[in-house]
């Protein structure tokens, strides 16, 4: 399957021509962004949080493509020639998988600590990514140092790109030389999430754990308010406790039912999916449109329009989830 991946038909020059632009864009754009949290941080923090980071679940549903061909940080990480240095397998792999996964966590509840109000901090935190992401990306093949395993956004990314509604190659991806042997999104985003065969050997992994537990991690994360660093007891009794508690309910529910019937993995992966990127806009939207000034009514509005298209993704994605037995991607089996 992964060598099929490698066939792909070139990108014509107008496309190369087209991604270039839209990476080198991204990457000025991020540059510009970390010395606006500088030197004028609560502007920069408000488009930053309330403007931007919301709009990225939402591109992951149609999919996750679009981000992953621009992002600033996979533009860092590579930058060295392709098919230079080492692909990423086995158990380093997974360990790199881990640990982005803790990271995910580890940030969300440091969002309220200090990265929601401290410009400086969250500059120095994102040029620490982009620095980490360009040193990983001199050892490691294309994307498979950082992009592809250690990204505490490439989680997310997973959950929410796993059903892509509409075709997006990753121009980084071609052609694919390999960098990650296993669970590559841009290969294909149905594997990429059900690595194993059945809902009760996936909810041990440590994506499936990851899954079970972000609901209730998101739900936290919006039930907690911004704290001094002295609040780090409260936001992690809400965010850590939250994410237990979704991990103990789900993970029970999940338990007994496929215990009693059949359950389809890519369903089960679908419904955490909706559910979590649900439970982020349920909050996020009116959110975002009060941090601009705007109405009550059009945060109402905001926030039903994007639960309208979870709800379209989630339609599209059970349909493949229950009758197809292979990727949605073209040219995957
Ligand atoms: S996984 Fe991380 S580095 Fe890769 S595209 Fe996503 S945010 Fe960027």
């Amino acid at each position: 399957m992964l060598k099929r991946s490698t066939t792909g038909k070139p990108l014509s020059t107008a496309q190369k021509r087209l991604w270039s632009a839209a990476q080198g864009t991204a990457f000025v754009a991020a540059l510009a962004v970390i010395a606006g949290l500088i030197v004028y941080p609560d502007a920069t923090l408000r488009l930053a949080w309330f403007g931007v980071v919301p709009l990225l679940p939402a591109s992951f549903l149609v999919n996750a493509g679009f981000w992953r061909g621009v992002c600033p940080i996979a533009t860092a990480n590579t930058f060295a020639a392709p098919g230079s240095g080492r692909a990423l397998r086995g158990s380093t792999l997974r360990v790199m998988l881990a640990a982005g996964m803790i990271l995910l966590v580890v940030l969300i509840a440091t969002r309220r600590l200090a990265l929601n109000t401290e410009g400086p901090v969250l500059a120095g935190l994102l040029l620490a990514i982009v620095a980490a992401a360009f040193v990983l990306g001199r050892f490691y093949r294309s994307k498979a140092g950082f992009c592809n395993s250690l990204c505490p956004v490439l989680p997310v990314e997973k959950l929410y790109g796993q059903s892509p509604l509409i075709h997006v190659r990753n121009p980084r991806c071609v052609p694919c030389d390999l960098c990650s042997t296993k669970g590559c999104l841009d290969i294909d985003p149905v594997r990429a999430v059900t690595a194993e065969t059945t809902p009760r050997l996936w909810m041990k992994t440590p994506f499936g754990l990851f899954s079970l537990s972000f609901p209730g991690i998101i739900m936290g994360y919006f039930l907690t308010a911004d704290y001094p660093v002295a609040g780090v007891l409260d936001v992690s009794a809400s965010i850590f406790g939250g994410g237990l508690a979704s991990l103990l309910l789900l993970g029970s529910t999940m338990t007994v039912v496929s215990a009693a019937a059949r359950v389809r993995l890519r369903v089960v992966t679908v419904l955490l999916g909706a559910l979590s990127i649900g439970i982020y806009y349920w909050f996020a939207a009116p959110a975002s449109i009060q941090a601009f000034g705007g109405a009550h009514t059009v945060g109402v509005i905001a926030r039903t329009a994007l639960l309208l298209l979870v709800l379209v993704w989630l339609l599209v994605a059970l349909r493949r989830a229950t009758k197809s037995k292979g990727s949605d991607v073209p040219g995957i089996a």
